[in-house]
């Protein structure tokens, strides 16, 4: 089927970066948006718009019979989730299908899989994915917790099988620990996520987070688009992504994405998605897999000249991907900075209103922002703001750009985190590469001593 009406079933510039694309194939689009958002960008630009409740989430970008009544009002074929909200909501994916209308993402049973932990697991294990050591599924019985933790060494960590955003895990060092430990993530899970089964894994003491950006035809066809390193962390939040690794050398890139792609391949995969891990000392441990499009994907474009929502509307429409495996070069080096409405040493929220605003341009500069002078800021969703995406021959060129880039982007109304992002790019140990997933929050506790 040809899309020609698409509906964005979210906001900020995830729904701009969708219409963009639409636009350049064509393609007409429809926003919806809640009370709080009826000035936003993505309204404005989009070629119909909906209002599909008030500002709490929950009564708009997750009310499914608002959307889907909006996109039968509007006579939309196809729906794009984008990132966060319903896009990992396996019973979304099938009520758009059940009404005729293309899911821009992957086949329900595959989000399904993948959003459950353990179940993710053993999937990722009977694709040839290499695992973190630890349990084969669910743990209840202390003793046999034992086992695993002995087997696999401590520290191990206790992870919610529901879990999600970095919560319901814990840390355990040693054995007289275990059994408290086990039954405080049990409880905690139970009360954030409704469900109490846990799984353990060993602890990886000062890893890398590596993940690998594939794409499948839902016919048996895959491709990887290489990694990005998401490192930079902050309470289990990226702050920065490049592309690629400064740690990976061509080889491991050909060898992990191609695990990567084979699996998906497997699968009968549709659409994009991302597989993430854990890595140390030149291994790979899968941790989890993402069945949508990522906030970093511009660092991959940047560096394969692919258009992924392009990719991704085109696969929803039945069509083979526009590139094989064998035509896709990476060139040169990617960094997107996330610019959020934050205070940039307290990370407290600073929603407020646009009172001047100027965006960094020249060659080779990326913004990707909702963002205009006089817009409001809502308080009632992600604080992010925008997104800074530079290119460069290489990754030194890429660090001038960004700082030259960072220079020129004006926010004023609201305290942002583009001064944390200009230190952070001063800094020796990030201008080696240096960095862990534990760095960040090690440099800001430095930071504050001073
Ligand atoms: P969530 O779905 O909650 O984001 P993940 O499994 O993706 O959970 O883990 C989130 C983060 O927790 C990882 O990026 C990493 O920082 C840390 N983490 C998870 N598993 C391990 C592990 N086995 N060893 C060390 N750190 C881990």
């Amino acid at each position: 089927m040809a899309i020609e009406k698409l509906l964005i079933a979210n906001r900020g510039e995830i729904a701009l970066r969708i219409h963009r694309a639409c636009h350049e194939m064509g393609i007409k689009t429809v926003a919806v948006h809640s009370t709080a958002d009826a000035d936003a960008m993505h309204v404005r630009l989009a070629d119909e718009a909906i209002c599909i409740g008030p500002p709490a989430a929950k009564d708009s970008y997750l009310n499914i019979a608002a959307i889907i009544s909006a996109a039968e009002i509007s006579g939309a074929d196809a729906i794009h989730p984008g990132y966060g909200f319903l896009s990992e909501n396996a019973k979304f994916a099938e009520i758009v299908e059940a009404h005729g209308l293309a899911f821009v993402g992957p086949k329900p049973e595959h989000i399904r899989t993948m959003g459950d932990k353990i179940e993710a697991k053993r999937t990722a294990g009977a694709l040839g994915l290499p695992l973190v050591p630890g349990s084969d599924g669910a743990v209840s019985d202390v003793e046999e917790a034992r086992a695993i933790a002995d087997a696999a060494g401590y520290p191990v960590i206790i992870k919610a099988a529901s879990g999600g955003g970095g919560r319901g895990m814990k840390v355990c060092t040693s054995p007289d620990q275990l059994e408290t430990l086990m039954q405080q993530a049990g409880s905690e899970a139970k009360a954030a996520f409704g469900d109490a089964t846990v799984y353990i894994e060993k602890y990886l003491g000062n890893p890398r987070h590596i993940e690998i950006q594939v794409f499948g035809d839902g016919n048996g066809n895959a491709i990887h688009l290489g990694e990005r390193d998401c490192s930079l962390q902050r309470r289990h939040q990226k702050v920065l992504e490049e592309a690629p690794s400064p740690v990976l050398s061509q080889a491991e890139r050909e060898r992990i994405g191609g695990i990567c792609a084979k699996a998906m391949a497997d699968m009968g995969y549709r659409g994009a998605g991302t597989i993430e891990f854990l890595w140390e000392n030149g291994e790979f441990y899968f941790i989890e897999m993402n069945t949508r499009l990522q906030v970093e994907h511009p660092v991959t474009e940047m560096i394969t000249g692919l258009d992924l929502v392009r990719e991704q509307i085109r696969v929803a429409e039945g069509k083979p991907l526009s590139v094989n495996q064998e035509d896709i070069r990476f060139t040169g080096h990617a960094i997107e900075c996330r610019i959020n409405a934050e205070d940039p040493r307290t990370f407290a929220p600073s929603p407020g209103t646009v009172t001047s605003y100027h965006v960094p341009g020249g060659m080779h500069v990326r913004v990707d922002s909702g963002l205009y002078q006089g817009y409001k800021v809502p308080p009632y969703y992600d604080s992010m703001i925008g997104k800074l995406i530079v290119y460069g021959r290489t990754r030194e060129g890429a660090i001038m750009r960004l700082r030259r880039a960072l220079e020129e982007y004006v926010i004023e109304g609201m305290k942002t985190t583009i001064p944390l992002h200009q230190a952070l790019l001063k800094d020796p140990e990030f201008l080696n590469g240096d960095y862990t997933i534990k760095w960040l929050e090690e440099w800001l506790a430095r930071e504050d001593g001073q």
